[in-house]
């Protein structure tokens, strides 16, 4: 396998004249022209339907953990789109309260500036539960606009509905380092998958092991079983501190490992930088940030070579696509956080198919939870991993459709 140094893997990743313009990044961003929200002075705001329609209702169907949101304008047309997973009734709760009397009345052609005055307005509860909700109107706009214009989201961005790489993303630390490596090689075999993830480290572990001794026996015991083809990755959920996470670093770069996830306690920026510029391999991170500023700052002081934004904990697609903007612009990749398999995953598939900067999809490789068991009776067609990628869905909008029945089973709730 080739071995890539952090220049190398950005010069490989992404066309010459994007790392052109990676110079430049610090330089351009004085004080008067930082984005604001992740909007530049070039950033044009998406127009993807015309004037003229009004949100008239927006309702939420929510389960503990998972909530579809449904908007509606004063044509008739709805689109449906889907609130971050995990405590979703908390999200519910704040898409009532605090978010949706932003977008009712309002015109969904202008998605940017109902995004940001959301947050404007909520300048004063900076909490995830804000951002969760946000994302499911968000990611229910796009939809609408896919079912205005009759076509997939990606086509919206000029993209084509295509099967997008995966690599399987073990959220195990209980497991042993020969049973991870077992599994991860039937997986290689069954599912075609080209890359793993593992969790190494505890999370947020102050330099501990989930067990002593783990991590330096897992790194190599996969990598021996999996041969040099496959495609490494290892997240440590905010570990380490900087010496720890150098030494740990150097190890997965021993075993060709392809990043290096989260060393850091994430919040400690200059942590994470100083192990990135300790270590010839890529460092990524961003999967908890949703502010916009933490974000630009990330990129601009390289902390992060690859973004891994969460569409759902990030306040939505349209946040999102900003991110992969700034993150392109540095010459980044985007490898997004993705856990589960609720709509996040398809709001997933449809960006990596849109941007330029994108590498692969996370996909679980865990057996289902009960998130997961809903997540699969709440929509239609399932993803599945063939040939070690996942068939996007076709059709307008996300190209999926909402169980009826899981629609009717969930808690009911509008503002209008
Ligand atoms: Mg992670």
């Amino acid at each position: 396998m080739i071995k890539l140094d952090r220049r190398d893997f950005c010069r490989l990743a992404l066309a010459a004249p994007v790392l052109a313009q990676t110079r430049l990044h610090a330089q351009t961003f004085s004080a008067s022209k930082y984005p604001y929200f992740g909007r530049d002075e070039a950033y044009e705001a998406f127009r993807i339907i015309g004037e003229g329609l009004k949100i008239v209702k927006i309702e939420s169907f929510t389960k503990k953990s998972l909530a579809v949101i449904r908007i509606q304008t004063d044509d008739g047309s709805v689109g449906y789109g889907q609130i971050s997973p995990h405590d979703a009734d908390i999200s519910s709760m704040m898409l009532h309260r605090k978010v949706a009397k932003h977008f009712l009345g309002k015109d969904p052609a202008h998605i940017d500036d109902l995004n940001d005055e959301c947050i404007l307005a909520n300048r004063k509860f900076p909490c995830t539960f804000i951002y969760r909700a946000l994302s499911g109107v968000d990611t229910a706009i796009w939809d609408l606009y896919g079912k205005i214009k009759n076509k997939p989201v990606v086509e919206l961005l000029g993209g084509r509905v295509r099967p997008i790489p995966a690599y399987g993303s073990s959220m195990s630390r209980d497991i042993t380092p020969e049973d991870e490596a077992a599994r991860m090689t039937a997986l290689r075999d069954s599912k075609g998958f080209n890359a793993f993830k593992m969790k190494i480290g505890k999370a947020a572990g102050r330099d501990q092991d989930q067990w002593p001794g783990r991590t330096e026996k897992l790194v190599p015991t996969v990598r021996k079983a999996l041969g040099d083809q496959i495609e490494l990755l290892a997240d440590a959920n905010s570990c380490y501190t900087p010496p720890r996470a150098i030494e740990i670093g150097r190890m997965l770069e021993d075993n060709q490992f392809f990043l290096f996830e989260e060393p850091c306690p994430y919040w400690e920026l200059e942590w994470t930088a100083e192990v990135a510029n300790q270590l010839k391999m890529p460092v990524g991170g961003g999967e908890q940030d949703n502010e916009m500023a933490q974000w630009r700052r990330m990129i601009c002081m390289n902390a992060v070579d690859i973004a891994q934004f969460d569409i759902g904990y990030l306040g939505g697609f349209t946040r999102a696509l900003r991110v992969a903007r700034l993150a392109h612009q540095a010459g980044k990749l985007c490898v997004p956080h993705n856990s589960g398999i609720s709509l996040v995953s398809v709001f997933t598939l449809h960006l990596l198919a849109a941007i330029p900067n994108s590498k692969f999809m996370e996909f679980t490789i865990e057996a289902p939870t009960e998130t997961a068991r809903e997540s699969k009776a709440m929509y239609a067609p399932q993803l599945q991993v063939t040939d070690g990628s996942v068939k996007m869905p076709e059709g307008p909008g996300w190209g999926i459709t909402i169980n009826r029945d899981w629609l009717e089973s969930a808690t009911y709730e509008k503002s209008e």
